[in-house]
Order: structure tokens, then C-alpha cells, then sequence
């Protein structure tokens, strides 16, 4: 794949970058390991105050930067600003917050023969990011923020259709004043990810991308004995039950199904309503979806644009295809519309059957399948009947149902008459194949620290 920026609106490419050599790759991982050597020397309090200054650009560029979040990807502009603007609060989170959650505790000295025992959390070195395109900002600076306050330092390896995202992001940490080096990003293919997660300098790795790709990462990080954090994909269930405001639960699965174009791994896919309140929910949510307005991401008018690559949109058409082939129904879009551009229409689909790929795969665009049960044990059954376990929903006004759902829904996440969504005081992460570890809140810096317990006479 180039590394390069091709504006899925049109198709065009706009720019074309050359990918960095063997020497180039060394200079920076030599560059990195020096910045931590550095980096890991200064307080809290300095790290801090580069933060907030890195916040502080990124909140004053936001229209350029929201504009080329849109060109690289498609999401809409009013989305692109709330990416720069959600990045900065992370960024300002963390440095608020990074002293209060490493700080470590004292243990029970006496039980130890000690004259006092405690734990600490340290940094541990560079670590490799390998990031997608969906939220180019987001997904870097959600582990970036953490792990810098923690004084490591970051090796980026951002998607190749993101490259100018990714050349933003190379130089804002430095600009707010952290020691050069201390983000680095590489601008390499997938295939080069091998070799720098297998040098000695390189400790750890996240991955934010497909299963696939966290396989491949997992089992070479394994092999080297090195950390690694994994948030894969997602297929997650959006339950309706009757006691539920159907109004709200309509207009809320509309914008959790379709926001980022549906290309978010937190996007509600999956939607299990009782039968009871089934027939109305589909008439309204088809409704809704066939409102929205679907054009230039640019336009303020805009509600869905264009997926990002040209390969996303024939695997999401394929997945519908291949269903509605099976006997499955479109109540509202299902086929791809002439014209340049990667659009694909809000499209929702009914009589999904097992047979089908649909019922198992994650469709990454704004395809909602919906599902008929007729209790919450059902509704259940559907909603764990998935190799996924990102994050759930459920909408009901009964204390008993909540509780239940809550138990039972075997996710990284339950959102209660609301719909998904990642905040930095919130944890996240998934079970099953949505991955391993959690980012955000204080678990997500501990992830990158070693926990070193002290012991003295
Ligand atoms: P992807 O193909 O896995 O790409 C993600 C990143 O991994 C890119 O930088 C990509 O580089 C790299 N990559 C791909 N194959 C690799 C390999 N074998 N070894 C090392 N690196 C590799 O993912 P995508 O299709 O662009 O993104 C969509 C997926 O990400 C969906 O499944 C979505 O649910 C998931 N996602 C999950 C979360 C979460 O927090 N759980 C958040 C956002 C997205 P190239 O671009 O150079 O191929």
C-alpha cells in the first residue's frame, strides 16, 4: 500500500509520501531511546506543562487540522474539530492526572518483616504504536498522552493512508516543548512492523486496528517476551427492551450507528429489539437512516461521508450482498451509488441469518443489522454470539432488566440508555477477540509501567 493521501470523496490522490529506509528507521528508534534515556529523568510537573502547551497548539489549529482529518479520511468537518478538541482534553487529562495515578502505595511492612515495603510505577522505555486511520488524532493520543506522562517515549507506526495525520502528530509533542525524539513516527508499511517490535530498544507495542493485525503483532510480541496492549475490531450490540423510550433509543442508534461514517470499532452493529416494540423500532430507525444526508464531508449539511478506502467500501457491500443474496432485507439502502467517491448509503438490514457473513463479520460502514428476540434472555443469547466483546448498549427503564443486561452482556463496556462512547476517565478495552488490556482512565497509563515493589530491612 503507498503511503499517501487520497481524498476518499473524490478518489483523487493529493499527496504522495516516500516511505523512510533501514537508515532512516534506525535513526529514529536510536533518536527514541536517547529521548527516553532523557525523558524519564524529568518530573511530573515538566511533563505536565509540555502537555498542556502540546493541548494548547492542537486546540488553536483545529480548523486546519480538522480539514486534513477530513481530506486523509472523510469523516465530517464537524467531527474532524470534535477529534482535535477530544484529543487536547486527553492530552490535558493526563497531565492532570499522571502523578495521582503512578503514584504507588505503601504495603503491609509488618506482615513482610520489612520497615517498610511499597510499590512504584515506572516507565519502561519506547513503545511501538501501531495506529489506524478512523480517528487518525484519537486512537494515537488516547495511549500517546499516558505514556508520555509516564516518560516513556512513542514510536508511531500510523496507517499509511493517514500520512499527514501522522507527520502532525511526529512534531506537536516536540513543538510543546517534550525533548526531541520523545515521538517519533515512522513512516513505514505493515510488513516493516516485524523488525522494529523485534529491536532490543523497542520494549512494547500497542495495536489499534483489525484482528488480523493484532494477531500478527501479539504473536511476534509474544515471541520477543514484550507488552502488549490490543484493541481490535468490534460488532457491538445495541438492545432495545420494551420498557425502553423508543423515541430516544431511535434517534440514539441512528447517530451510534453512522457517526464516523460507521467506521468506528465502538459503533453500535448489531441491534436486538424485543418483539414487542420490533415492528416499530424498524419502521422509525429506517426512517431516520433514509433522512440522513449523505454527500461532501466538507458540507455542513452533511451527516455521512464517504469511507475512507476504496477496499472498505467493497468489503462492506460485499457483506450486504452476500446477504440480501440469502434472503435477508435492505428496509433502507444496500446498494453502492455511481459516482466518484467511496459513499455508501445508511443502510439496515433484516433476516440476517447464521448462514450469512453479516451475522459474524464486523461491517465497518454504516450498515445496522437488526435482530428480533423475545425476552431479555434471548436478546442476550444474540447479543454474546459473537467472537467480538467490545462495548454493549442497553435501553430499558426496568431496574431487574438493567441489572441483568449488565451481567450479562460479555463486553469491555455496558452503556445504559446512551450509546458508546470513549471518555478519558472511562477504561476501555474489550474481551474476546476485541483484544487484550485497556486504554484511558488510570488502568490505561499503568499498562506501560513496571509495577516495582520495594522491600527494605
Ligand atoms: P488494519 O488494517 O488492521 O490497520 C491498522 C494498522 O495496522 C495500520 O497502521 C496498518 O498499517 C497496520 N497493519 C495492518 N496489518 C498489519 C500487520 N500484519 N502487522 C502490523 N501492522 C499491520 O485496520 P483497519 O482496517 O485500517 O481499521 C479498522 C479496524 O480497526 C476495525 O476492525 C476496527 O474495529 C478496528 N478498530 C478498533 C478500535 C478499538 O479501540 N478497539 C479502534 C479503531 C478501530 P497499513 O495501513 O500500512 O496497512
Amino acid at each position: 500500500m503507498p503511503i499517501a493521501t487520497i481524498d476518499p470523496t473524490t478518489g483523487e490522490t493529493v499527496a504522495e509520501f516516500e516511505p523512510h529506509d533501514a537508515d532512516e528507521i534506525e535513526r529514529r528508534i536510536a533518536q527514541s531511546h536517547e529521548a527516553y534515556r532523557a525523558l524519564r529523568s524529568t518530573t511530573f510537573a515538566e511533563r505536565a506543562a509540555w502537555m498542556r502547551a502540546a493541548a494548547d497548539l492542537m486546540d488553536a489549529e483545529v480548523e486546519e487540522t480538522a480539514a486534513m482529518l477530513t481530506l486523509e479520511m472523510g469523516k465530517t468537518l464537524a467531527q474532524s474539530r470534535a477529534e482535535v478538541r477530544k484529543s487536547a482534553t486527553n492530552l490535558r487529562y493526563y497531565a492532570e492526572h499522571a502523578e495521582e495515578f503512578l503514584t504507588g502505595r505503601e504495603l503491609d511492612a509488618a506482615a513482610v518483616n520489612a520497615s517498610r515495603a511499597y510499590t512504584v510505577y515506572e516507565p519502561i522505555g519506547v513503545v511501538l504504536a501501531v495506529m489506524p486511520w478512523n480517528y487518525p488524532l484519537w486512537q494515537v493520543i488516547r495511549f500517546a498522552a499516558p505514556a508520555l506522562m509516564a516518560g516513556n517515549t512513542v514510536l508511531l507506526k500510523h496507517a499509511s493512508n493517514v500520512p499527514q495525520a501522522a507527520l502532525y502528530l511526529d512534531a506537536i509533542f516536540e513543538r510543546g516543548g517534550f525533548p526531541a525524539g520523545s515521538f517519533n513516527t515512522l513512516l513505514i508499511g505493515a510488513r516493516e512492523v516485524e523488525g522494529v517490535l523485534r529491536d532490543r530498544r523497542v520494549v512494547a507495542a500497542t495495536l489499534t486496528g483489525s484482528e488480523p493485525a493484532g494477531r500478527s503483532v501479539a504473536s511476534i510480541a509474544g515471541s520477543e517476551v514484550k507488552h502488549v496492549v490490543l484493541e481490535l475490531g468490534g460488532s457491538d450490540p445495541f438492545l432495545v427492551l420494551p420498557s425502553a423510550d423508543l423515541d430516544a433509543a431511535v434517534a440514539t442508534a441512528v447517530t451510534a450507528r453512522t457517526s464516523n461514517n460507521g467506521q468506528a470499532c465502538i459503533n453500535a452493529k448489531r441491534f436486538i429489539v424485543h418483539e414487542d416494540v420490533y415492528d416499530a423500532f424498524v419502521e422509525r430507525f429506517t426512517a431516520a437512516m433514509a433522512a440522513l444526508v449523505v454527500g461532501d464531508p466538507r458540507d455542513d449539511a452533511t451527516d455521512v461521508g464517504p469511507l475512507a478506502t476504496s477496499s472498505g467500501r467493497d468489503e462492506v457491500a460485499e457483506l450486504v450482498s452476500d446477504a440480501l443474496a440469502q434472503g435477508a432485507v435492505a428496509t433502507t439502502g444496500g446498494t453502492v451509488p455511481e459516482g466518484p467517491g467511496w459513499f455508501y448509503p445508511p443502510t439496515v438490514v433484516t433476516g440476517v441469518t447464521k448462514a450469512m457473513r453479516l451475522y459474524a463479520e464486523e461491517a465497518f460502514g454504516p450498515v445496522a443489522t437488526v435482530f428480533r428476540a423475545s425476552s431479555l434472555e434471548e436478546a442476550l443469547e444474540i447479543a454474546n454470539d459473537t467472537t467480538f466483546g467490545l462495548s454493549s448498549a442497553v435501553w430499558t427503564q426496568d431496574a431487574d432488566e438493567e441489572r441483568r443486561a449488565i451481567a450479562g452482556l460479555d463486553a469491555g463496556a455496558v452503556f445504559v440508555n446512551g450509546m458508546s462512547i470513549s471518555y478519558p476517565q472511562v477504561p476501555f478495552g474489550g474481551t474476546k477477540d476485541s483484544g487484550l488490556g485497556r486504554e484511558l482512565s488510570v488502568e490505561g497509563i499503568r499498562e506501560f509501567t513496571n509495577a516495582k515493589s520495594v522491600w527494605k530491612a
